[in-house]
């Protein structure tokens, strides 16, 4: 019908076909849990899906994305919703939220982890730190481990143990025909390929399997020195981490003493230089571990590295990263940190807008330079590390400053760095060709298995790799 009536009717009856075979559910606007299912992890981002399907098994997936297909809607697909610029959901579309499919079952002989696509990297720290295992996922425990996963996953245990990717051995993906495969090193391999970095370009991941490392009680925790001594504690950090034990996790950052307990009152808003580290070992090695650093940097306000179970260091920051804050993210590969870069750093961190603002440096080095560029789609291996800007704080009224100085600090620093960007650490206003500096030489390959697994470029609503034959 010219007017339009067949097609909107065609929509009612495909979506009570749809609700009907669900075991999980539909969610429009106007329902009553429609605004707490679509609200994301970052504050500044706030979409309107037409639609949310919640996903109860991959045969909802797959019912979700015949029927975004058929009815032509642009799909995001959600896992813990952590995503900066908000990539798992979508306005005016439909949203695959996979966030009720949270189970984690551990294989404690073969160290294997079968996990859920819903999973925080929390859920799955608790399932195996039962077994004295654990996955490198990243160092805040209510992130999602499907995005985590497929953008590459970097974390205290990534020296050691390598990239989140580097321990995926397997994926079950619904691709963009509504046909789940399995992914691995012997089924289609181009496939596995592509997702170890390639994002959410592929399909909808409904199960990981990840090979799992010995890891129990960590000496790990926090240490902060004053601004005045930033210049020398990143030198300093920066000459130790080459020859720092791959047990060793430990970042640099810029950022500001909270203001609470039990921070030290006389320091509380005050810029200050911190290393974050985790030992995977005795607390007596771990002591060993950081004397060298501790010996090169001036003394600290405070050193509160102590014996932890390794679940408790990864939720260790999740009190001050609650729900809802505004984000504005910039990152780079980082490849060396020359004096005058730190001096550019610790000029740009000095007129941060808010407390919670800050810039992390997480290396990348070790076991994650011993995998060859071309083996996964993420090939930055020869990066030092991962840096991140993030502009954040709990009032709105503050975007356009996070926005303006994470846009500032990322100009004055980026001659400095490589040209690409972890893809979990970008927001969506990046410049053309961002994406592919990030891939690099592996991107005409990636661009090569989306033409194979996704000609129609159905999976868009993410840092987009185009299909070959589209470009
Ligand atoms: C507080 C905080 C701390 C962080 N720390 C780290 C860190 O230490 N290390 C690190 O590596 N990263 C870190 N990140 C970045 C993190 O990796 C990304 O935010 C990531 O997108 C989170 O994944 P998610 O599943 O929660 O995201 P979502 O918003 O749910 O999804 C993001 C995108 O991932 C894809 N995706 C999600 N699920 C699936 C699936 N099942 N199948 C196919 N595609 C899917 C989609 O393209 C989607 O758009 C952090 C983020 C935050 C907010």
């Amino acid at each position: 019908m010219a007017d339009g009536t067949a097609a909107v009717a065609a929509t009612g009856e495909a979506l009570e076909a749809l609700t009907a075979s669900l075991r999980g559910g539909v969610l429009a606007p106007g329902d009553a849990d429609y605004d707490a299912a679509r609200a994301l992890y970052n504050g500044m981002i706030d979409k309107r899906p037409r639609l949310i399907v919640r996903c109860a098994d991959a045969a909802d997936v797959i019912a979700a994305v015949n029927y975004g297909r058929e009815q032509g809607l642009l799909v995001a697909i959600r896992g813990g919703g952590h995503n900066g610029p908000g990539l798992g959901s979508v306005d005016d579309g439909l949203v695959i939220d996979l966030s009720l499919l949270r189970s984690v079952r551990v294989d404690p002989a073969a160290r294997t982890v079968r996990v859920d696509p819903g999973c925080t990297s929390g859920d799955v720290d608790h399932a195996t730190h039962a077994f004295g295992l654990a996955v490198p996922f990243g160092i805040v425990s209510t992130t999602g481990v499907a995005g985590l996963t497929l953008g590459g996953g970097t974390g205290y245990l990534t020296r050691k143990y390598g990239l989140t990717i580097d321990n995926l051995l397997e994926a079950d993906v619904v691709l963009a025909d509504g046909r789940l495969v399995t992914a691995s090193a012997t089924e289609h391999p181009d496939l596995f390929w592509a997702l170890r970095g390639g994002g959410g370009n592929f399909g909808v991941v409904t199960s990981f399997l990840f090979r799992a490392h010995p890891v129990g009680t960590v000496y790990a925790g926090p240490i902060f020195w004053e601004a005045t001594h930033a210049q020398a504690v990143m030198r300093a950090y920066r000459d130790f981490l080459p020859d720092a034990p791959e047990e060793l996790g430990a970042f640099v950052g810029l950022k500001t003493v909270p203001s609470m307990d039990p921070f030290p009152k006389a320091y509380w808003g005050r810029r200050a230089c911190a290393v974050i580290s985790s030992y995977n070992g005795p607390a007596a090695d771990g002591e060993r571990a950081m004397a060298p650093l501790l010996a090169a940097a001036p003394p600290p306000i405070f050193n509160w590295m102590g014996a932890m179970p390794f679940p408790a260091m990864q939720a260790l920051f999740d009190p001050f990263f609650p729900k809802g804050l505004q984000w504005y993210w910039k990152g780079d590969f980082v490849q060396s940190l020359p004096d005058a870069a730190i001096d550019t750093h610790i000029a740009q961190a000095a007129v941060a807008p808010s407390e919670l603002s800050l810039m992390h440096l997480y290396p990348i080095d070790g076991a994650v330079r011993r995998v060859p560029k071309d083996a996964t789609a993420w090939s930055a291996r020869d990066a030092t590390w991962s840096m991140v800007i993030a502009g954040i704080s709990a009032d709105p009224s503050q975007a356009d400053a996070l926005k303006t100085w994470g846009r500032a600090y990322w100009q004055a620093i980026h001659p400095f760095n490589l040209e690409g960007a972890y893809v979990n650490f970008m927001m969506d206003d990046e410049a053309q060709g961002r994406v592919q500096a990030t891939y690099g030489e592996n991107y005409p390959r990636l661009a090569a298995v989306k033409a194979a697994y996704d000609p129609e470029n159905f999976f868009r609503v993410n840092q987009n790799i185009l299909p070959a034959a589209a470009r």
